[in-house]
């Protein structure tokens, strides 16, 4: 039986980016330096595949400090932690490394500096997001308020409407973070904000090449799990951007592919913590049902990597 045509998109960039590149990076160096088990304070990046491939490694994944032992390594997602968790660690006298991503420390640093220059935060962000708690705890209780949607600009209460900065989540749709920004400046026109925006350049380029295909497919997939936010964020952006259906899926086992029937065209990314193994996991699976021509579609060339911490480029 002759299989149907489909041109598939390849969005690049995509998958993932220098910051969970390093955080993973550090967890196996970590295991080749003090052996099993090393804890790691939350899921290392948002990604099962990931997760449990660093389980079997003997990698032990908890929510909290305090299911740690304090005579083994324990290392921060790279999402960032609250202060008081490496302090924590420190009183403990705790092995710890810090996995948290160099353009998240960046906006800890940035809320700092306005902290100390007089200035209440206004985070954009989402609640309960490990990034966003991580931020936030970054500075007393009540000096930083959470915005995620532009209605709730209209009911933010400063303590002075005149000392104002705003940060933001790495890993948010750029074009929604604009409107919400606007919408500050419109209420306070002396906000002070970054000097160049928060989010980063893994997940403005995601954004940028699906932007650029979406015009052309009839679907979109998404590899991510459904709590990565820039997975979520890859999906609405493909929406906005007028593609007609689009599916987050974690792996090739996850597609609808009764949802795909008579497609022609499809468009597929990964999120920034989803490894490019499960992108060649789904185009097999597209060649075992279409006659498949690949298009990539490239946007941006990334060239960003950070260095481990120094602690574990030393011999044990
Ligand atoms: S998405 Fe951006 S901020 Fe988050 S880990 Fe990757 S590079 Fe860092």
């Amino acid at each position: 039986m002759t299989k149907p045509s489909l041109t598939l998109y390849l969005a690049a960039p995509r998958g993932f980016c220098a910051g969970v590149d390093r955080a993973i990076k550090i967890v196996e160096m970590a295991l080749e330096k003090w052996g099993a088990p090393v804890y790691v304070r939350h899921e290392i990046v948002h990604n099962k595949f990931v997760v449990d491939g660093l389980r079997e490694k003997g990698a032990v994944f908890v929510e909290e400090l305090d299911e740690c032992p304090d005579d083994r390594p324990v290392i921060f997602s790279a999402h960032g932690v609250p202060k008081a968790v490496p302090a924590e660690a420190a009183r403990r006298e705790m092995v710890f490394v810090d996995a948290t991503c160099p353009l998240v420390s960046k906006v800890h640093i940035e809320a700092e500096r306005h902290f100390s220059n007089g200035l209440q935060m206004v985070m954009i962000g989402h609640a309960g997001h490990p990034e966003t708690l991580g931020t936030m705890g970054q500075l007393p209780d009540g000096e930083v308020l959470l915005v995620e949607t532009v209605e709730d600009v209209g009911g933010l209460e400063p303590r002075d409407p005149k000392k104002l900065a705003y940060i933001t989540q790495t890993t948010l749709s750029v074009d929604d973070t604009a409107d919400i920004v606007a919408a500050l400046h419109q209420r306070f026109p002396g906000i002070v904000g970054p000097h160049k925006e928060d989010i980063c350049y893994a997940t403005t380029n995601r954004q940028q090449a699906v932007k650029e295909v979406a015009p052309h497919i009839d679907a979109l997939l998404v590899i991510g799990a459904p709590n990565s936010s820039n997975s979520k964020r890859l999906v609405e952006v493909g929406r906005a951007a007028g593609c007609p259906y689009t599916q987050l899926v974690q792996r090739a086992s996850e597609i609808d592919w009764r949802a795909l029937e008579g497609v022609t065209s499809v468009g597929l990314t990964a999120g920034a913590s989803a490894p490019e193994v499960l992108v060649a996991e789904v185009v097999e699976a597209f060649r075992e049902r279409f006659d498949v021509s690949l298009d990539v579609v490239e946007t941006a060339v990334e060239r960003v990597e950070f260095k481990v911490p120094r602690i574990l480029r030393e011999p044990a």
